[in-house]
């Protein structure tokens, strides 16, 4: 019986959801084909300390990773580690479909010189055979592959697996590195967050997001009033509104953004252009606001408030927090 391996990503200390997304998957992976869940958990010096959280999320063993020279992303010396760790014979491998998991997951790969599944949304593995799923052409197919190498390499897109606890031992290994960390050619110097405290897009179960249809760069108060009654919800926004400069680029959904799979996605005065979709499709309910009925939106959404957003946000804000007791 083959073990399973999910990597957990951490980011300037702290451990992201899609750590615990991988974790998951690989649990529910293990549960079916036997063998035990490894995660491998690299940073700086402390960073042992979420090695009991992927204890509760399904990992039988948590590889600890710590040293000064993974204080910040070392993709060399990381990919390096892993690919030398998956050599002892893993049966699959779960990474995140994050700016970091995309960059360490093909490097990984390449180092094996093995095939990879990248952004998968779906997968199907046993002791013998690996499906996945895989949103092409921008959201609008999705494709079927099968993965015959082994380990079966998998990049999950955010928000593809919710994270589950399922306690398991978490047996803390500590590893080292497969090369000397600060042998490398490519060294991160400085990792800058980008929002202070606020919640990435990439993890926020709720997003909140304005359009032109919101008129003016303030009324944007209205869309983050709405996420803030949520408390879980981050805001973001179309390309017409970050090239305005109403909202900071890092803030747009979309084709040329960020690739979004909350569990609500509100759009509030948008048009629904293609590119708009491809970064928000995926998302498991949607919910438009659009003055005009026949607004593409509305197609993909599965529930429609024809009117002015600039109207139904505070109504919605008050609804949300009286729901919430806020
Ligand atoms: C190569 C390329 C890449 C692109 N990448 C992206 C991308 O990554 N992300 C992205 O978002 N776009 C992208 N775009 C731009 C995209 O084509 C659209 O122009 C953009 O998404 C439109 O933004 P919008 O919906 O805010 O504005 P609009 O299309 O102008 O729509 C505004 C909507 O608001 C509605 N409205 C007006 N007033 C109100 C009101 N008071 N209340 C409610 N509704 C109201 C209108 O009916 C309309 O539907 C890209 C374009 C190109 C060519």
């Amino acid at each position: 019986m083959s073990n399973i391996l999910a990597f957990a990503e951490t980011r300037l200390g702290k451990m992201r959801r899609a750590a615990l997304e991988a974790v998951t998957a690989a649990r529910q992976v293990a549960d079916q084909t036997g063998g035990q869940v490894h995660a491998v958990l690299a940073g700086g010096p402390g960073v042992g300390e979420h090695a009991a959280a992927l204890g509760a999320h399904g990992a039988d063993v948590v590889l600890v990773l710590e040293h000064d020279g993974f204080t910040h992303y070392n993709p060399e010396a990381l990919a390096a580690t892993l690919a030398a760790r998956l050599g002892d014979g893993y049966r699959a491998a779960f990474f995140a479909a994050s700016a970091q998991g995309h960059d360490l997951v093909a490097r990984t790969a390449a180092a094996m010189g093995l095939p990879y599944a990248s952004d998968v949304t779906d997968f199907a593995v046993t002791a013998d055979s690996c499906s996945v799923k895989h949103p092409g052409f921008t959201n609008k197919v999705i494709q079927s592959f099968s993965l015959t190498a082994t380990p079966a390499i998998i990049s999950l897109r955010t928000g593809a697996v919710l994270p589950k606890e399922s306690a398991k031992a978490g047996a803390v290994e500590a590893i080292t590195s497969a090369i000397d960390p600060a042998s490398v050619r490519v060294k991160v110097t400085a990792t800058e967050a980008s929002g202070g405290a606020k919640l990435d897009l990439g993890e926020a179960p709720v997003i909140v997001s304005g359009g032109r249809g919101l008129k003016e760069a303030g009324n944007f108060k209205l869309v983050e009033d709405l996420a803030a009654a949520f408390g879980n919800a981050a805001v973001g926004a179309t390309r017409a509104v970050t090239d305005d400069g109403w909202r900071p680029h890092s803030d747009q959904i979309g084709q040329t953004g960020r690739l979004v799979n909350p569990d609500l996605y509100i759009a509030c005065g948008i048009s629904g252009a293609i590119q708009h979709l491809a970064g928000m499709r995926t998302s498991k309910t949607i919910v438009a606001i659009n003055k005009d009925r026949e607004a593409p939106i509305f197609k993909v959404a599965d529930y429609g408030i024809v009117g002015d957003a600039l109207e139904i946000l505070p109504v919605l804000t008050a609804a949300v927090r009286q729901a919430k007791g806020s």
